[in-house]
């Protein structure tokens, strides 16, 4: 990867009179480099996402906000490695992603799919465990750790069926942090359960990556869940996307539900980015 070696080799010229570590945390854990995606051939070619780059740094938590149909899936399976981009590329701590990189986990919009019903709770987030072949009493302990963080304790011995869909995404996103990822991309994960449930699961994945010390880059069409939940926000176009504007949210930390909606900037960013994706 000459790309890669080019931007190894400028990262150690300008730190030079710095220590390694410095340096090391200077790589962003997530880099979209001019991504295009065109599905299909000839006549029948669609394009998904005409032009995405951007950033994320170590420990940031970043909104993609964007319309429904407007290639924001696509996006995240080229940014994860489940897909090939047409054109460009994603790095992961500075190397180009080919497959899912073994520090990232994703959580999907979908998570009746995404649980094994015949598995307990606690088995379920302990299975990305046993793949890595993490001892059974190891296993155990980091799965109750990450169910606690997750507000599951006391579910750990039923089955996902049991559960109601906002405690089914909890088990999915103990399951992404049971082997401590360095990044969670995450597809719209609150898009299927109830208001109040989605705020709920909002304020427990903002706890999580303080405890974590995760970086996180979640996916959403929901422009007040990306300004509630965001360090900052890639505002991408109607299809096929571009990054229409990169916003940094001014809103103190932590947030909360009722001041943080009620803070004027929560307002005013909100007004300003629904012009920005309906343009
Ligand atoms: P979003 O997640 O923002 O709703 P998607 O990335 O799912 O958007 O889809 C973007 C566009 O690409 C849509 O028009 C969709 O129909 C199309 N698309 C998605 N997946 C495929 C595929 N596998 N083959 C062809 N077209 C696809
Ligand atoms: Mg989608």
């Amino acid at each position: 990867m000459s790309l890669n070696q080019t931007r190894s080799e400028d990262t150690v010229d300008t730190n030079t009179e710095r220590e390694a570590p410095a340096a090391q945390a200077a790589v962003p854990v997530l880099q979209a480099r001019n991504i295009k995606k065109v599905y299909g051939k000839g006549s029948e070619a669609k394009t998904a996402v005409e032009d995405v780059s951007f950033e994320v740094a170590k420990g940031e938590f970043v909104c993609i906000v964007g319309p429904s149909g407007g290639g924001k899936t696509t996006l995240l399976r080229i940014l994860s490695g489940l897909m090939p981009a047409t054109e460009g590329e994603a790095l992961f701590e500075g190397a180009a992603v080919r497959s899912v990189p073994d520090r990232v986990s994703i959580v999907f919009q979908d998570y009746s799919r995404s649980l094994f019903p015949w598995l307990r709770v606690n088995k379920n987030v302990e299975l990305p465990l046993r793949v890595k072949k993490v001892p059974r009493v190891e296993r155990a302990k980091r799965a109750q750790e990450v169910i606690e963080a997750v507000g599951l304790a006391g579910s750990e011995r039923r089955y996902p069926w049991q559960l109601s869909g906002g405690m089914q995404q909890r088990v999915a996103i103990a399951r992404a942090l049971a082997h401590r990822p360095d990044l969670l991309l995450m597809d719209e994960p609150f898009a299927s359960v109830d208001a109040q449930t989605r705020f709920e699961l909002e304020d427990m994945i903002l706890r999580v990556r303080d405890e974590f010390d995760v970086t996180v880059v979640l996916i959403t069409h929901d422009i007040d869940e990306a300004v509630y939940l965001a360090d900052r926000i890639v505002v991408l176009s109607t299809s096929p996307s571009t990054v229409r504007e990169l916003v940094t949210v001014p809103l103190t930390n932590p947030r909360e539900q009722a001041a943080t909606r009620n803070d004027p900037e929560f307002a005013s960013l909100r007004t300003r980015l629904l012009g920005l994706v309906t343009r």
